[in-house]
């Protein structure tokens, strides 16, 4: 019996995930990591940004992922033009950004679809106790009801921060930030899963544990190159190690 127990032990750190002891919250990042919306995303940057000479890749775009599309736009305009984009230039770049994206998702079945894993992620999370908060830049009045309707009874207003709630957004820590700050708790009572290096940049720079999943088409050292305190290759993969989350709250962290 004994034999079997430590057998069951010494296969446990490579599940375990590296969590703060007072954990009361998990913080998810949107794009990437609830929805597999940043194909479109790609293909609609390097589109129009290419048509309006700015040279970009769908890679680019998703190394800039996390960015306001002011500050993508900026990025490129310095880059290839030597100037910041004048704020009438960046408004109409990114309008049609926007268009060609909805044309991009009305032509693959009509809206991004879930990321696989994550309906089981947020549903492990609840059944711990814990809260479920958005933070995401994107700022779409649609945004609320597709989550509750991929997403049933996970995330509430009050508790979600939209790129309408920030002025800087990521990589400045500023959402993750307002987000601690509308829960009410601290960052080491908080959690953050991100799938873009610049979010993981944000959410560590506020001082909270990072989880990356390494959705798209990125090097997963780029993410470790931020900070994330584990980089994962799905939310498949991060539903499986929050198997052990309710069940025994002595592992939920590496140093115990
Ligand atoms: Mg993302």
């Amino acid at each position: 019996m004994n034999h079997l127990i430590n057998e069951v032990k010494k296969e446990r750190p490579a599940t375990l995930l590296p969590l703060p002891k007072k954990l009361k919250a998990v913080l998810f990042d949107m794009d990437g990591v609830l929805f597999d919306s940043m194909p479109g995303h790609a293909y609609a940057w390097a589109k129009v940004m290419t048509d309006y000479g700015l040279p970009m890749k769908p890679v680019d775009a998703f190394e800039n992922e996390g960015r306001t599309g002011i500050g993508t736009i900026s990025i490129f305009t310095q880059r290839y033009w030597g100037r910041e984009a004048t704020e009438e230039e960046a408004r109409e770049l990114y309008i049609r950004k926007t268009a060609v994206f909805n044309e991009y998702q009305a032509a693959h079945g009509g809206e991004a679809p879930e990321i696989p894993g994550a309906a089981a992620v947020l549903d492990k999370v609840r059944e711990a106790g814990l809260l479920r908060m958005l933070v995401t830049g994107s700022a779409q009045q649609s945004l609320l009801s597709r989550l509750d309707r991929h997403y049933p009874g996970h995330f509430k207003p009050e508790l979600m921060v939209t790129g309408d709630d920030v002025r800087y957004g990521k990589p400045n820590p500023e959402p993750y930030l307002m987000a601690l700050q509308k829960a009410g708790i601290s960052a080491d009572e908080a959690v953050v899963v991100e799938n873009a290096p610049l979010g993981v940049r944000a959410a560590v720079a506020a001082g909270i544990t990072t989880i990356a999943v390494n959705t798209g088409p990125l090097d997963p050292q780029l993410l470790a190159n931020e900070g994330a305190a584990v980089v994962l290759e799905s939310m498949e993969e991060l539903a499986k190690r929050l198997d052990y989350l309710p069940a025994d709250p002595q592992i939920k962290t590496l140093d115990n």
